[in-house]
């Protein structure tokens, strides 16, 4: 029997014409497979209003989320009125109470003044269970029959708030137990995107974008045969197409370029979304709800075969880069040991590592937001060689981007790399540091924030496209 299971992100259920074409997907997908599932997100925009309404909330302003309160219910009940007319006023009645809700949260968190991880983990969480009861109604109005989940009730989380695990053995009883008898009774299941829940019932969330990683999620966990993620892109592409509009469509990719690809900023698809597939090799397709018959990307396990050593370029913005200099440091034992753990210790996840090969200085990028409080980690950490001038004072720069290049194929291909830096040479940009990826399948650049655009322009133009044997 032939399991699909398709997530739709927060663009693909956000408007009246999305979800038309959605009902279209699904009843393709139904001739193609036994059972049907999908993972839904949000109505797009709709996660960064629940934030925005508790976060101001949390600072005493409550006219914003009087505001946003209106915002959701309009938006939601002219779906309900367009596509489902015969239960709208049922399934607002539901949609309406989550969004009380919401108001509920943020009526309390402005009396305290303050917002916890947790509190903010289950009100950013309701827009996927707004949207799953709304999908849901659409399809059954088009006369599928479907059913919506919530997450909360199958996909068991560590309590990590915001960025939380899964915890796979637990879930897959839970889906196991309760989304297969739906789609044996030959319903699509609906199942919300980006959330779970503890053990003790408390809701979470897989971090901003997660919902792709869902998808993989009750992918792994229903045994599909397939995992199909429709967007609002026409598949993963050489580069963001909002930067560059010649972009193009890459057929296939690998699951190792994939992640690199998504851990070094390209948004289409969550970095962890392999994770929960790889060992069981599920081949994904990424697609676009706006135009479903275009072929998209298929991400697989490996491609020997493949032929174009450089795929795609990436970006990662708001960056700060440090060095750590000093004419004595060669003499003090584990430097890069300690600045390290210094790191860790504030917090922070390092981006990309780069040493020089005579020991005096150590480069490394971390995300802005951790700058301030990793430079005093260092500082303490090294008070003594700093007394002692071994090592000078740590300094940071705020106006880096890392510019990634990724493709499996770079380590075995001669002059790569002399293709990749004659092209930033003729624009005249200036590469700070370089360091290739432990994956060898990527190869990540600091440029000065303002020439990250012309940077990825001239990767794309004169390494990418022109080592495309036919330009799409
Ligand atoms: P969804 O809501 O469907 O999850 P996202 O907005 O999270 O969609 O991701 C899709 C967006 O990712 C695209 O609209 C595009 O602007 C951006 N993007 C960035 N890099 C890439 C890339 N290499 N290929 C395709 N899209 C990309
Ligand atoms: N709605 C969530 C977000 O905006 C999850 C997702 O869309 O992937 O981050
Ligand atoms: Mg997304």
């Amino acid at each position: 029997m032939h399991t699909l299971t398709m997530k739709f992100g927060g663009t693909s259920v956000g408007t009246i014409e999305a979800l038309r074409s959605l009902t279209e997907i699904i009843r393709q997908a139904q001739r193609r497979a036994e059972r049907v599932a999908i993972v839904v997100s949000a109505m797009s925009g709709v996660t960064d209003l629940l934030q925005e309404g508790i976060t101001s909330a949390s600072e005493g302003r409550t006219t914003r989320y009087a505001e946003i309160e209106q915002t959701l219910r309009m938006r939601h009940s002219d779906v309900l009125q367009a596509l489902a007319p015969g239960e709208a006023s049922v399934v607002m009645a539901e949609v309406g109470g989550l969004i009380t809700d919401f108001v509920g949260f943020c009526d309390s968190v402005s009396v305290l003044g303050e917002v916890t991880p947790r509190t903010l983990d289950y009100t950013m969480g309701l827009g996927e269970r707004m949207s799953v009861r709304q999908v849901a109604a659409v399809l059954r109005g088009a006369g599928i029959p479907a059913q919506a989940f919530d997450s909360t009730d199958l996909i068991v989380t560590d309590d990590r708030f915001q960025d939380a695990a899964p915890l796979m053995d637990e879930s897959r009883a839970n889906v196991h137990a309760k989304v297969f008898p739906a789609l044996d009774a030959g319903k699509v299941a609906v199942v919300t995107g980006f959330i779970g829940a503890t053990r003790s019932g408390i809701a979470t969330t897989l971090g901003r974008g997660g919902s792709d990683y869902s998808g993989a999620i009750i992918a792994a966990c229903l045994d599909s045969d397939e995992l199909w993620i429709w967007t609002d892109v026409p598949g993963v592409m050489s580069t963001d197409p909002r930067i560059v509009p010649e972009a193009h469509t890459i057929d296939k990719l690998t699951y190792r370029e994939v992640t690199e690809l998504a851990y070094f900023g390209a948004k289409v698809l969550h970095p962890k979304t392999i994770r929960p597939v790889s060992e069981l090799g599920m081949p994904i397709r990424v697609k676009d709800t706006f135009h479903p018959d275009h072929p998209g990307t298929l991400i697989v396990p490996s491609d020997p075969d493949s032929t174009h050593p450089l795929k795609a370029v990436t970006v990662i913005r708001n960056v700060a880069a440090f060095t750590l200099e000093g004419k004595g440091m060669q003499g003090v034992p584990g430097v890069a040991g300690r600045t390290f753990d210094a790191v860790a210790r504030a917090g922070a996840s390092i981006l990309v590592i780069s040493q020089s090969s005579s020991e005096q200085s150590i480069f490394f990028v971390i995300p802005d937001r951790n700058a301030a409080q990793v430079a005093s980690a260092i500082e303490k950490e090294f008070s003594r060689e700093m007394a002692r001038q071994d090592i000078d004072t740590v300094m940071y720069n705020s106006h880096y981007t890392i510019v990634t290049v990724v493709g499996s194929g770079m380590r075995d291909t001669p002059g790569v790399a002399g293709r990749l830096f004659s092209a930033l040479g003729q624009h005249q940009i200036n590469v700070v540091a370089i360091a290739m990826g432990s994956s060898d399948c990527s190869l990540s650049l600091a440029v000065a924030s303002s020439q990250a655009d012309d940077a990825i322009r001239a990767i794309h133009e004169l390494a990418i496209r022109a080592a495309q044997p036919v330009a799409q």
